[in-house]
Formats: C-alpha cells, sequence, structure tokens
C-alpha cells in the first residue's frame, strides 16, 4: 500500500522546484565579472553588456 507520506514530497518539491527555476530564470553570470546580472533590470543587463565591449 502506498503511503501519503511518500507521495507528498513530490508534489512542494514541484512547486517549490518551479519558483526556485523561475526566480533563479531571471539571472545570469556576466561572463566579465562574474557577478549575478537581473535580466528584468535593464540598467544592469546593458551595464554588463557594455563591458564587453572595452
Ligand atoms: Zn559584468
Amino acid at each position: 500500500m502506498t503511503k501519503l507520506s511518500d507521495l507528498v514530497p513530490l508534489i512542494p518539491g514541484q512547486l517549490h522546484g518551479g519558483v526556485l527555476i523561475r526566480e533563479e530564470g531571471h539571472f545570469y553570470n556576466c561572463p566579465n565579472c562574474g557577478q549575478k546580472v537581473d535580466q528584468r533590470d535593464l540598467r544592469q543587463v546593458f551595464w554588463h553588456e557594455e563591458g564587453t565591449s572595452l
């Protein structure tokens, strides 16, 4: 018989994973300085992209 305690962890695990992925998905590591850049903040994106041309 399957215990409910065996099934429950899967559901919040997926939900939490989805949230984390969505949150982490906004960030990428700048290849120049290695800092995390928030793609939602265009100032950060352009700032780090300008560094590429230097
Ligand atoms: Zn950078």
